[in-house]
C-alpha cells in the first residue's frame, strides 16, 4: 500500500506555532482511502461558514492547493477513486473535505457522530453540519474489535486500517491505525496531541499549544490519559 502524507489545511493561530491537517492518502488494491480530509472546497469558497471565532483562532491559510481534491489530482489520481474516507473526528477542520468525495463511504466511530450530530452547547460551535449536508454514505462503527498495543481497536476497512479510540479532545475522537507493506503500523493519531514533541523522549510541547489544547478538550482527563499511553515507549522502542 503507497501511503502519501498531506497537509490540507494551514493555521496559523496567533503566539502558537503553525500547525497542519495532516492527511493520509492510502492506495489500497481495491480504491483510494483518505483518513481526515482538512478543508473542503466548499469552505474555500465561503470562509465564513467556517464561523468568525474559529477564523480569528486559527487563522487558516485557506489555500485551494491544500485540499484533499486538488492533491488527489495533483497524484495523478480520480477523485472517483476514493471509495473511503475515516475520520478521526468531526471538527470543521478534519471534515471539511467529504464534501469533494460525495460518493465515498465515511468511517466515523459511532460516538463520533453522535457527538456532532447531536453536539451540546459547548460542542455545537467546533461541528459545521453544512459539511455533511450532502448526506454521505456513513459507516459507523462500534467497539468490539481485537485489542491493538493494548488500545481497544475497531475494524474499519479491513485488518490494515482500524479505528483507535482516543477519546477526550472529542467526544469518539480516534487514531486510525494502518499497516505498511512491511507489517509495521503508522497512527494517525488525529488531535489526540498538537505537537510532535508530545509523544518524543523526552516528551515537551510549545506552552501556548498546551492551554489550547485544554480548552479544545471535551474531557481533559480522558484525553490527558490517553496522550500518557501514547507517549509509553512501543515494542521494541523499551
Ligand atoms: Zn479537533
Amino acid at each position: 500500500m503507497r501511503i502519501s502524507h498531506l497537509n490540507c489545511a494551514t493555521m496559523r493561530p496567533p503566539l502558537a506555532p503553525r500547525m497542519v491537517a495532516h492527511v493520509l492518502l492510502l492506495e489500497r488494491p481495491d480504491g483510494l482511502t483518505l483518513v481526515d480530509t482538512g478543508f473542503g472546497t466548499a469552505d474555500l469558497a465561503d470562509k465564513h461558514r467556517l464561523g468568525r471565532p474559529f477564523l480569528a483562532a486559527v487563522r487558516p491559510a485557506l489555500d485551494p492547493g491544500e485540499t484533499a481534491l486538488a492533491q488527489v489530482r495533483a497524484l495523478g489520481h480520480d477523485p472517483a477513486a476514493v471509495t473511503d474516507i475515516v475520520l478521526t473526528h468531526l471538527d470543521l477542520d478534519h471534515a471539511g473535505g467529504i464534501g469533494d468525495f460525495p460518493h465515498a463511504r465515511v468511517h466515523v466511530h459511532a460516538t463520533g457522530t453522535e457527538a456532532a450530530q447531536h453536539p451540546s452547547l459547548a460542542e455545537k460551535q467546533r461541528y459545521l453540519p453544512a459539511q455533511w449536508a450532502h448526506g454521505p454514505r456513513w459507516e459507523t462503527h462500534v467497539e468490539g474489535g481485537d485489542d491493538w498495543f493494548g488500545f481497544a481497536s475497531v475494524t474499519a476497512l479491513a485488518d490494515d486500517v482500524v479505528i483507535v479510540p482516543l477519546p477526550g479532545h472529542t467526544r469518539g475522537h480516534s487514531g486510525v491505525a494502518v499497516r505498511k507493506d512491511d507489517g509495521r503500523w503508522l497512527l494517525h493519531a488525529g488531535d489526540a496531541f498538537f505537537h510532535g514533541d508530545q509523544v518524543r523522549e523526552p516528551a515537551s510541547r510549545p506552552p501556548a499549544l498546551s492551554a489550547f489544547q485544554r480548552v479544545m478538550a471535551v474531557d481533559n482527563k480522558a484525553r490527558v490519559r490517553n496522550l500518557e499511553r501514547l507517549q509509553e515507549p512501543g515494542p521494541g522502542e523499551r
